[in-house]
């Protein structure tokens, strides 16, 4: 191997080095430069000969070169390692390069030489420029989807801002914010338990971290209302939250719109139900009408044979006995009457019950029934039920809405429904609990909601809860009201599983 290092002079192998190489002498003047170096710098081999090193760097920068080259001439060690800390050369046309240098000692008799390998680094004015585009397409995508920025120092309880966030805040440019003092002061009353529990949620080291609050914030200054959708993660170190950041969205609009297309179904619903009401009212009438009359001709005949005599013919027996015969009819009519309603056009499907739930909740919750936290213990892995999905909803937010109003009514605030939803092992279906903190039922009452028109609200029509027993059985489930329960009311539904 040194037999053919020997057959090697040092100039074949400095022009083969595919790296930028320059042979410099102990006074830091270019002796050789190879075609790599001359490219790289843009000088022919006649220029750079004769120059010192330091000519080939920006004036700002030779004082501290100049002291870089003293300790590598002090410190044999960093000669060998080279310097290691990137430079800056100018090339003949002007451009700064940012460039690594490597240097290698070289001792020929009693002179001492540098070998310096250049290796280019990204340019400074890149990096700074690539820096500056991703801000700036930051900054664009932020614009464009209305983002604000916030970062939340939980240690120094310190919130810092953007001018998005300022201005939905209604916060000067260059006010401190802290988190009890600007934030939580702004957030609306209704809307404050819903975000502390979010945050408290995303502060739990066993939780995924994730912050998701939407709420209104009222403007100091102007009083203007706005709802805003706030995302963000926590960082935790140590298992302890130390930082929320996070973006916030104006979505006032939408929400306008919800709330108006809501009041649309609402008022669709209101007259689908009365149309509904009507109708069933119009053939009860007309299917009771008959028996009642003979009820009331027959009752005329008993009342006749009682005034004629002190005893009790057998006309009169024949005549009460016409009366409950004629009852049993109408009661069997009226049933015949609700059956016929609940099975026409029922169509199934298979769907998960925990989901309709939770679209239930979300549909009050956009009906205006905003003080409720509802306490949700949905069963996991829940088998999905065999029903009219259309139907379910309707019970649901049928029981849901009673609750809410019965709560109400009390004025009840910040109350839970309890909403469970388990399997019944002994009859294999999907049960679904729903219990308030409202004032409950009576006796009597109790005895009652379930007829048809009865109702104990200035506005009711008292079919809400008929049509959800008879839809409930419709779909081959059931609905009753838990006889046994203390505060409040809670009722139970079971569906089917799908097969
Ligand atoms: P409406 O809501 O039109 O009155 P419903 O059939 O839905 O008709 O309810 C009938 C009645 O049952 C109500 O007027 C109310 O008195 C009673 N009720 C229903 N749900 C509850 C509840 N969760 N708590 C107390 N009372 C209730």
């Amino acid at each position: 191997m040194i037999d053919l290092l020997k057959g090697l002079n040092f100039e074949l192998l400095f022009e083969a080095a595919v790296d930028a190489m320059l042979l410099v002498d102990d006074k830091g003047a270019i002796i050789v430069a190879n075609k790599p170096a001359q490219e790289m710098l843009g000088y022919t081999s006649e220029i750079l000969c004769g120059l010192k090193v330091e000519a080939l760097m920006p004036s700002r920068f030779r004082r501290s070169h100049h002291q870089h080259r003293e300790t590598y001439t002090q410190n044999p060690e960093k000669r060998a390692m080279g310097s290691g800390r990137p430079l800056v050369v100018l090339r003949q046309d002007g451009k700064e390069l940012q460039v690594n240098i490597g240097l290698s000692p070289i001792k020929n008799a009693n002179q001492c030489y540098n070998l310096v390998t250049i290796y280019e680094a990204e340019s400074l004015r890149q990096a700074e420029e690539s820096f500056k585009t991703s801000e700036e397409r930051l900054q664009l995508a932020k614009e464009a989807a209305g983002l604000g920025v916030f970062d939340f120092d939980s240690n120094q309880n310190v919130l810092h801002w953007d001018d998005k966030m300022r201005d939905l805040w209604g916060a000067e440019s260059e006010e401190s914010i802290t988190h009890e003092k600007r934030f939580v002061t702004i957030i609306h009353p209704a809307d404050q338990i819903a975000r502390q529990e979010a945050l408290e949620a995303a502060i739990n080291p066993k939780g995924s971290g994730e912050y998701h609050a939407n709420y209104r914030v009222i403007n100091p200054n102007t009083h203007a209302q706005r709802w805003v959708s706030a995302i963000g993660r926590m960082h935790f170190e140590d298992g302890i939250a130390i930082r929320l950041v996070g973006v916030a969205r104006d979505i006032t609009e939408q929400k306008m719109l919800e709330k108006k297309s809501q009041e649309q179904r609402t008022e669709v619903e209101l007259i689908s139900q009365q149309m509904v009401a009507a109708h069933t009212a119009s053939a009860i009438a007309h299917e009771l009408n008959q028996p009642l009359a003979a009820i009331s001709a027959y009752s005329e005949v008993a009342l006749y044979a009682m005034q004629a005599s002190t005893h009790y013919p057998d006309n009169l027996k024949h005549a009460l006995e016409g009366c409950v015969a004629q009852a049993n009819r109408a009661g069997r009519s009226l049933h015949e009457l609700l059956n016929f309603l609940q099975k026409s056009d029922l169509v199934t499907e298979k769907f998960d019950l925990n989901e309709a739930i939770k679209e239930a909740l979300n549909h009050v919750r956009g009906s205006g029934y905003l003080e409720f936290r509802p306490s949700i213990q949905l069963e996991k892995n829940l088998p999905k039920v065999l029903a009219n999905r259309i139907q379910v909803q309707k019970i649901l937010i049928n029981l849901l809405t009673n609750a809410l109003e019965a709560m109400r009514g009390a004025t009840i605030k910040n109350s839970v429904i309890k909403v469970s939803v388990r399997t019944s092992a002994i009859s294999n279906m999907a049960h679904v609990s729903l219990q308030d903190k409202g004032p409950g039922l009576d006796a009597e009452t109790a005895k009652r909601i379930f007829d048809p028109f009865f109702t104990t609200k200035k506005t009711g029509i008292g079919m809400g809860l008929a049509i959800s027993r008879a839809l409930t059985e419709a779909n081959g489930g059931e609905l009753w009201l838990d006889p046994s329960t203390d505060i409040g009311a809670t009722f139970h539904l079971t569906l089917p599983f799908a097969p």
